[in-house]
């Protein structure tokens, strides 16, 4: 297998072009490749600058989850933080995560903070949702959004080879005239559920709008998470 290192936006796009399949820390193709064999060429994003990006407003795909700090909202970073081991996150990247693993435990942080997917295509780069991420799997180079307000993150505990954990993730934005908007997103097995009410200074109202639509077919306990997260989000002093 040869593995190519891009350095630029325009030798990563060469490398897609003849076919090189993306790796990120390959935590999850490693055994796959060993079993069924390797791919003449791979592509790692490690080199690339774009890729490597940790900001307020930006996190790059060949970040490794045990790089996401404080830099990035407190939901992308609390998400970071618990996947997997330490040894799992100084390997497993951003990208792998999001377009490569079946939890995808950054996904419910990335859909509250509404980010947009930087990908990288034949024709060049261009912006577009997570569900085309999911659904496609185009390259990723990133991921982009507006800082919010505020934002939180809650991992249950999981039991070894039990279902996923169930994840909540919520954030604030400011959407004028005093009013904020919540996204709140959570997953229960292997489904990610998403909502997003408009809203003052009022969690009982707010909550009463989220459990109207979607999640009142959550079970009580992950509703009665949901409540307390935003309760708390609610409860924070908002410069
Ligand atoms: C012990 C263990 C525990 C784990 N626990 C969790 C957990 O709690 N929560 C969770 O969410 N995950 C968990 N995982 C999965 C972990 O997140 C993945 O192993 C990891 O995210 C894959 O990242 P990687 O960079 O190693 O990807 P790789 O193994 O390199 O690649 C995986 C796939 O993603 C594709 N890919 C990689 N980068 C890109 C890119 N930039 N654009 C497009 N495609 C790309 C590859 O082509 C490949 O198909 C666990 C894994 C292990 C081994």
């Amino acid at each position: 297998m040869l593995l190519r290192l891009p350095t630029s936006v325009s030798e990563a796009q060469e490398c897609l072009a003849e076919g090189a399949v993306p790796v990120g820390g390959a935590t999850l193709v490693w055994a796959g490749w060993l079993r069924d064999g390797f791919p003449a060429l791979a592509m790692s994003l490690r080199h690339l600058p774009e890729a490597n990006a940790v900001g307020a407003e930006t996190l790059g795909a060949a970040v490794v989850l045990g790089r996401v700090d404080d830099r990035v909202p407190e939901a992308l970073c609390r998400a970071a933080a618990a996947v997997g081991t330490g040894a799992v996150r100084r390997a497993a990247t951003v990208g792998g995560n999001l377009v490569g693993s079946s939890l995808r435990c950054l996904l419910p942080a990335a859909l509250v903070l509404n980010a947009r997917a930087v990908v990288l295509e034949p024709e060049g780069v261009r912006e577009t949702d997570l569900a085309e991420v999911l659904a496609k799997r185009p390259l990723l180079l990133g991921l982009r959004w507006t800082a919010p307000l505020a934002s939180c993150h809650h991992k249950a505990q999981g039991a070894a080879g039990g279902a996923p954990p169930l994840v909540v993730a919520a954030a604030l934005h400011p959407v004028g005239g005093g009013r904020r908007l919540l996204r709140v997103a959570v997953r229960d097995g292997y489904e990610v559920l998403t909502a997003a009410v408009e809203c003052r200074t009022d969690p009982p109202g707010s909550l009463a709008a989220l459990r109207s639509g979607e999640f009142g077919r959550l079970p009580s306990a992950a509703w009665d998470i949901v409540h307390d997260r935003v309760g708390e989000l609610f409860s924070r002093p908002v410069g």
